[in-house]
């Protein structure tokens, strides 16, 4: 058990990062407190039943009052509206963060609304499955994954370091990047994958439709992959894209002009070029491998339950 590095932590929305969160402090003794809030009742009392958070506040100003670290866990479209709801309540010397997948945006909305002698330091885990709600968590998630720090401009020191302090408890790496380098890397790494992954579940399911469901029957393992990766939420999902916007249709577009290559190889016989990319291609995934980003084994992980090799971005 660690030294605990806050007094009171307060999660705002109890979905599968606060709850993984939430299981993760716990396991190292990390904070004295730890207050949660969910919008809907259903949730809160579902995290009341399974024991999720020490004590589960009905109003997301009850659960933030004396906190010194507050988390904003909800979809990034809502955390300017939580934000103005609590700006008032934060204890003096408090700092907010959030775990958003987008960090200019979160940042545009947010940091004007911090009230002095508040610290803001904007964080993302890279850590997630395609699961959500409160009882998706685990407290494994973070181990070995990346979190991201991304401070604004005179973000105060000690607040990062004390926020590092609590990543690499619950078992992250952690790094320091700019919002906007930020968003263009995870634009190549998770968010445009999951825009294929979503379009290649809908054009195979335009296929079942013709081809009698064994799309789903023989469904290989490229496949699987994809339908895993776009069952991931809705809600989240749709705000990534909405407030990533450029980013995304940048790497779009670089995306689509290798694809017209690949598809010219294809029709034009040129073995060689396909094999000079996909080797090319595998000598990445063995970086990641190597870089303890996943296992090379066979089933990707599938056997796990809530597999964190599955470690999708987010
Ligand atoms: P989740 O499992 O869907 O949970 C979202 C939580 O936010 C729920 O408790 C929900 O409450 C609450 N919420 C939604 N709208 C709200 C509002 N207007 N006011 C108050 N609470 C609200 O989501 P998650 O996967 O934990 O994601 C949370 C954040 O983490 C997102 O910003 C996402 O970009 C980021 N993130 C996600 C992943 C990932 O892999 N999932 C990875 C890294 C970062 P109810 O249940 O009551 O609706």
């Amino acid at each position: 058990m660690s030294q605990p590095i806050y007094n009171r932590v307060a999660l705002i929305g109890l979905g599968l990062i606060a709850s993984s969160m939430f299981w993760a402090i716990k396991r190292s003794g990390l904070a004295g407190e730890v207050t949660g809030y969910a919008r809907s009742a259903q949730t809160r009392d579902k995290a009341r039943e399974i024991g999720l958070c020490d004590r589960v506040c009905d109003s997301a100003v009850e659960a933030v009052e004396g906190a010194d670290l507050v988390v904003l866990c909800v979809p990034i479209g809502a955390m300017g509206p939580v934000m103005q709801e609590i700006a008032g309540s934060l204890m003096p010397g408090a700092t907010v963060s959030d775990v958003g997948s987008v960090k200019r945006h979160v940042i545009d909305v947010v940091q004007p609304l911090i009230p002095e002698g508040v610290h803001f330091v904007p964080a993302h885990p890279l850590a997630g499955t395609e699961h959500s709600g409160p009882e998706s968590g685990f407290a494994e998630l973070y181990d070995n994954r990346w979190c991201l720090l991304v401070p604004v401009e005179g973000s105060d020191p000690d607040a990062v370091a004390r926020l590092r302090a609590l990543w690499e408890g619950m078992g992250s790496n952690v790094d320091e990047m700019e919002a906007d380098h930020h968003d263009l890397v995870l634009a190549v790494t998770s968010h445009t994958p999951h825009l294929i992954a979503y379009t290649m579940v809908g054009v195979a399911d335009d296929l079942r439709r013709v081809t009698d469901s064994e799309v789903i029957k023989y469904s290989a393992a490229g496949f699987r992959d994809f339908t895993r990766i776009a069952a991931s939420d809705p809600t989240m999902w749709r705000d990534v894209f909405l407030t990533n916007k450029e980013a995304t249709l940048e790497i779009l577009g670089r995306f689509t002009e290798e694809l017209f290559a690949l598809q010219r190889a294809i029709r034009t016989g040129d073995g060689e070029h396909l094999h000079e990319y996909f080797t090319h291609t595998r000598a990445i995934r063995r970086g990641i491998i190597e870089a303890g980003q996943d296992t090379d084994a066979p089933d990707f992980g599938r056997g796990q339950a809530s597999s964190s090799t599955g470690g999708q971005d987010k």
